[in-house]
């Protein structure tokens, strides 16, 4: 299957899609159809495990890999040595008509580990068929979690490395802790005397200089991403939301053929477009629920067609949403606009030259048909963990309950029995302070440090703490590299001499 540039302007198979990242129109790949999945096929992945139901779906998309391939990429990356759960994203049920995918269950215990694990495997099979002799040097700027998620996605795959840079003060503790502590022969941590958009830009420039390439090249070694607009990172997604529809059949939750909505804490639109595309392979999904923190950028898209980044930027306890640009957004709209790029142009245009573009009325119905969104702060998400704790014995992180809470105003306003799955995309280990903070009030967390805290949390709840967060006090650090953030270029250089 082809893969098109959303800016129109760019035609690729899909392991090129995969080993380019982003088009050289400035665009993102999308699959030149949705292919159809049958309810034979549907039936057939009730039977599987995760790694049998993830193979059956990637094979419909990544027409250039073998079956074999794909077989041995999802097994190596959905394996129990990765997973502490074999179920890979296990299903909860929180009443008869809710229930919580638990997509946190990685080495990183974030959601982004279930594309994460699979792109590096992905990655190597396209250079291998491309031709790419050098060693594939992912570069990536974090403000948290997909830094740690790719390190540990990439590390000791033969034929890749893994570069990160990440904001010397502006990333927290834990999150310092667990990428400076990464192990593997191939992994870099740097810290940058800046901020995360300091970190960003200069990665940028990197991909973007002729002199670093050339640099690189002489070094073996060629440049790729590992950010979430890569179609690579997009598809192993899609997979969930056929998985969970299995599981539920499975429980008899529900019977072959109805209708179900999934209701997802968003920030970059990746995930829940994943969801999109399951829903335009034939899944039966009724509502997609856009839930958003103060960050509330679309919301307010969804409500009015218009999309604008005149606003002020908000910290909130739900740090991987806050986000004023959705990148994956571009996808939809894509769809939105009966595939036209060069509308797409336009739109893209406007928002950088002016902040903002309008859909229309028309389109934003079309979008709203599917699509609902709504957004929870601070005090309703402290007061959504609190909740779920105490009524369902249910502990989230900041990031889940702010879906939860979403959806709670959904049923309010919209009145929908549908069965609803919620994802949950962080372990609430990842953020224990603030959750101990919803949990057991603000005095709980009263002069402990972020170690203390999770260890209150475990002792209150009862609700085991994750070996990857009780080993972190004691690993070594391996990575202390620091440097400008004009020398950025020179930093990866000494990494590798
Ligand atoms: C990245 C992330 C999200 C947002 O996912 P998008 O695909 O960017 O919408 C939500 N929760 C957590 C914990 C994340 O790490």
């Amino acid at each position: 299957m082809a893969y098109f540039s959303t800016r129109g302007e760019s035609c690729v198979i899909a392991s090129q899609a995969v080993l380019r990242g982003l088009a050289p129109d400035g665009g993102l790949y999308v699959p030149a159809m949705f292919p159809a999945f049958a309810p034979e096929q549907m039936a057939d992945l009730y039977g599987k495990d995760y790694a049998g139901r993830a193979a059956d779906v990637l094979k419909v998309y990544l027409e250039d890999y073998t079956s074999a391939e794909i077989e041995q990429a999802v097994r190596a990356a959905y394996s129990p040595e990765r997973f502490d759960d074999p179920r890979i994203t296990p299903l909860k049920k929180l009443d008869d008509a809710t229930w919580i995918m638990e997509l946190f269950h990685g080495p990183t215990l974030a959601f982004k580990d279930i594309a994460l694990q699979l792109l590096p495997h992905l990655m190597k099979l396209a250079a291998v068929k491309n031709g790419e002799q050098r060693e594939v040097s992912i570069l990536v700027a974090t403000s948290g979690d997909t830094g740690k998620a790719a390190l540990e996605g990439f590390r000791d795959v033969e034929g890749t490395s893994c570069t990160v840079f990440y904001p010397m003060d502006g990333v927290s503790d834990v999150q310092k802790l667990q990428m400076v502590t990464t192990g593997g022969n191939n992994t870099h941590v740097i810290a940058v005397k800046g901020n995360f958009d300091d970190a960003q830009t200069g990665v940028k420039e990197l991909f973007n200089s002729e002199s670093f390439a050339k640099e690189m090249d002489a070094r073996g070694k060629v440049l790729s991403s590992a950010n979430s607009i890569n179609f690579g990172r997009l598809v192993p997604q899609i997979v969930y939301y056929f998985s969970a529809y299995a599981d539920l059949i499975n429980a008899r939750a529900i019977a072959p053929g109805d209708p179900v909505n999934f209701c997802v804490p968003t920030g970059n639109f990746g995930d829940i477009l994943a969801g999109f595309y399951a829903r335009n392979m034939g899944l039966p999904i009724n509502k997609l629920i856009c839930a958003s923190n103060r960050n509330n950028v679309l919301t307010d898209f969804l409500n009015t067609g218009i999309y604008s980044t005149h606003r002020t930027f908000f910290r909130t306890l739900s740090p991987s949403m806050d986000i004023l640009v959705s990148s994956n957004l571009e996808r939809l709209l894509y769809e939105a606009a009966d595939r036209d790029g060069a509308l797409i142009r336009v739109w893209m245009n406007q928002l950088k030259e002016c902040g903002s573009y309008s859909v229309g009325e028309q389109r934003r119905d079309w979008i709203g048909d599917v699509f609902w969104g709504d957004c929870a702060d601070n005090k309703d998400t402290l007061l959504e963990i609190r909740k779920q704790f105490h009524e369902n014995h249910y502990l989230m992180d900041p990031h889940t309950a702010v879906a939860s809470h979403v959806l709670r105003q959904y049923r309010l306003q919209r009145n929908d029995p549908t069965l609803t799955i919620v994802l949950s995309t962080a372990s609430p280990y990842k953020f224990a302070a603030d959750v101990l903070r919803g949990v057991a009030g603000e005095d709980a967390v009263k002069d402990l440090d972020p170690f203390a805290c999770s260890e209150e949390l475990e002792r209150i709840t009862g609700m085991p703490m994750p070996k990857q967060v009780r080993e972190l006090r004691d690993l070594p650090v391996r990575h202390t590299a620091v440097c400008e953030r004009d020398a950025m270029g020179p930093a990866v250089i000494s990494e590798f001499d």
